[in-house]
């Protein structure tokens, strides 16, 4: 330290420079209007592609689009989605919702748009298996948070990559010949 940045180091101790400041910081927030919101009675807007509860996917005539492939449970970090297929049909998908992290990673492998995280983020409850998202209320959520315009805008906005996000590179092989 030189010796003038020593002077200034006593100087700012000894006339409470910090704390002067951080005073004036205080008188200054006191007149500003007050960030704190008064939920349940108000609640903020919800940004899109908000990551809250998570559903389970219906196509327009109302079936589950899962077909059980397990991706979204092999990527998933917290290992907390688990399907079981039987008979050639999803016979159990479960997500342990007190372990995800909501990181979307199960949304964005997904090859069918069949799981999405909703904007839903009031779901506590007393019991631990009450919070536990079955097959059952992952397909009503769907019909509760997402159904309608509003899934189709969801996919639109937030689920990538779509097939007009890749190009062919240039130099990239391609086959001319004949078939
Ligand atoms: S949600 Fe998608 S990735 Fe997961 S099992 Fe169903 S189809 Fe496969
Ligand atoms: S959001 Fe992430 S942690 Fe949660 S279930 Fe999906 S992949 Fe797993």
């Amino acid at each position: 330290m030189t010796p003038k940045e020593t002077v200034k180091e006593i100087l700012k101790r000894f006339l409470f420079i910090e704390i002067l400041q951080g005073l004036a910081l205080t008188l200054k927030r006191l007149f500003s209007h007050a960030v704190t919101i008064q939920y349940p009675k108000e609640r903020r807007k919800i940004a899109p592609g908000f990551r809250g509860q998570h559903a389970l996917a219906k196509n327009p005539e109302g079936k589950a689009k899962c077909v059980g492939c397990g991706l979204c449970s092999t990527v998933c970090p917290s290992q907390c989605i688990s399907v079981t297929r039987e008979k050639g049909k999803v016979s159990r998908y479960e997500i342990d919702v007190l372990r995800c992290i909501f990181c979307g990673f199960c949304m964005e492998v997904c090859p069918y748009g069949a799981v999405v995280l909703t904007e839903n983020y009031e779901y506590s409850e007393y019991r631990k298996e009450d919070i536990y998202l079955t097959r059952e209320k992952l397909l009503s959520n769907w019909d509760k948070f997402m159904a309608g315009k509003k899934g189709e805008e969801y996919f639109k906005r937030f689920w990538r990559p779509m097939s007009e996000d890749f190009g062919t590179p240039s130099g990239q092989a391609v086959w001319r010949g004949k078939h």
